[in-house]
């Protein structure tokens, strides 16, 4: 960030969700093993142009409606970093919602720092706001390996996504399938189930781009073949 600016390297369509308008921001606070943006968010300062919240608006509702789309998102980083990011990402959304009321934005976030400063999710009162919140780990011992970060923040966006859903925020979790086995993705769905989150899992699949795998064999990660 820098002031209301953040990061970004790309504006897009993407096929997802049936066609969304899609902005690449870079910087994470986590380095996941499969991450696709890996290099950029290791070395977040090296990338792209900053841009303000109104820039990234005009980007994506160009997009939008060249394609005759009606979702949103950022990928490719984690949008809520602190206040300053937050920020930036609430003026995006309010910026669209109001030119769109027909929109749908779909924020994916890691959760972190919704666990951490519960108190933010008050700002994502949006109703046209959906917010896919993915999980990295089954375990302490697993988010530990896929994401470098400290295990005893296993539990961390786990109270981030109950944080929205207790706001009444459309919120759900999501999984990558490839690196648990059916028995750790269920015993993680009884454990979601026990602390009260509401939602189906989302099992995301993994792109085995060639750093990805290197990355994941030097993390000990062993990829689960159905
Ligand atoms: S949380 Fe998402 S953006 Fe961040 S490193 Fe992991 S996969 Fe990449």
């Amino acid at each position: 960030m820098k002031n209301e600016s953040r990061l970004y390297h790309k504006f897009r369509p993407a096929p997802y969700y049936g066609g969304i308008a899609t902005a690449d921001a870079v910087g994470c606070s986590f380095l996941c093993a499969y991450c696709w943006n890996y290099f950029r968010n290791e070395n977040p300062a090296a990338q792209g142009r900053f841009q303000e919240p109104r820039d990234v608006a005009w980007h994506l509702l160009d997009i939008a409606q060249r394609k005759n789309f009606r979702r949103f998102r950022v990928t490719g980083s984690e949008p809520i970093l602190g206040e300053a990011s937050l920020g930036h990402v609430v003026q995006v959304i309010r910026m669209i919602s109001d030119e769109r009321p027909d929109s749908l934005f779909i924020l994916e976030t890691n959760g972190l720092m919704l666990g951490h400063r519960r108190e933010f999710v008050q700002a994502l009162k949006f109703p046209n706001l959906a917010i896919r919140v993915c999980l990295k780990g089954t375990d302490p011992e697993s988010f530990a390996r896929v994401t470098g970060s400290r295990a005893d923040f296993f539990e961390v966006p786990l109270a981030g996504l109950r944080a929205l859903q207790e706001a009444d925020i459309e919120a759900w979790p999501a999984l990558m399938e490839d690196l648990f086995s059916s028995e750790q993705v269920r015993s993680f769905q009884a454990l979601l189930a026990k602390q009260g989150v509401r939602g189906d899992l989302e099992l995301e699949s993994l792109e085995p781009y060639p750093y990805v795998i290197k990355n994941l064999q030097q993390r000990n990660i062993q990829l689960v073949v159905p």
